[in-house]
């Protein structure tokens, strides 16, 4: 797993709405350095449970908003981007269940809307996981960012203005 270690769970959310994005917190590369916690907040921070003294850190590339038993809880302040947030959970499944031999149900919340899912990490979860991080790596390994492609999503983008100027 030594070479995904550099694959946060920020980096692997971003990855599934903007693979240049991801590329760009991979390669540390942030349009406003003063805004770095603010940058962080909105993709880590997504939540409006009182969560600081729930919050877990693994080796320092997970921050898990719930742990408990053997279920772990990621908070999200909308489902828009559910499907990215499902993967980021199944990623912290996947993790726990190979680096550290547990095996732990997960659970999406989303507080504001006042729903809940599921994750469990099926076979198929976990090869898409698998496949997921093999394409992340070939990605991060190229020396130049993936091209920008226009979504929904730059409007709120900080890195807006180095993709669309
Ligand atoms: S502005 Fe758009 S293309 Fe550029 S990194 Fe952000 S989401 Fe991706």
């Amino acid at each position: 797993m030594h070479k995904f270690s550099r694959i946060n769970g920020t980096i692997f959310y971003a990855y599934q709405v903007c693979p240049r994005e991801a590329w760009f917190y991979y390669h540390r590369l942030n349009p406003h350095q003063e805004n770095d916690l603010l940058l962080l907040g909105r993709l880590v921070h997504e939540g409006s449970y009182q969560r600081a003294r729930k919050e877990i850190f693994v080796d320092q590339l997970l921050k898990i908003d719930l742990f408990r038993d053997e279920m772990v809880g990621e908070v999200k302040k909308s489902s828009r981007h559910k499907e990215a947030a499902k993967l980021q959970l199944a990623y912290y499944l996947y993790y726990l269940k190979h680096e550290k031999g547990l095996e732990m149900k997960g659970v999406l919340l989303f507080p504001k809307e006042r729903k809940t899912e599921q994750v469990k990490l099926t076979a198929e979860l976990e090869q898409k996981i698998k496949d997921v991080l093999k394409e992340m790596i070939e990605i991060f390994l190229k020396s130049t960012p993936p091209k920008p492609k226009k979504i929904s999503y730059c409007r709120t983008c900080s890195f807006q203005e180095v993709c669309w100027g």
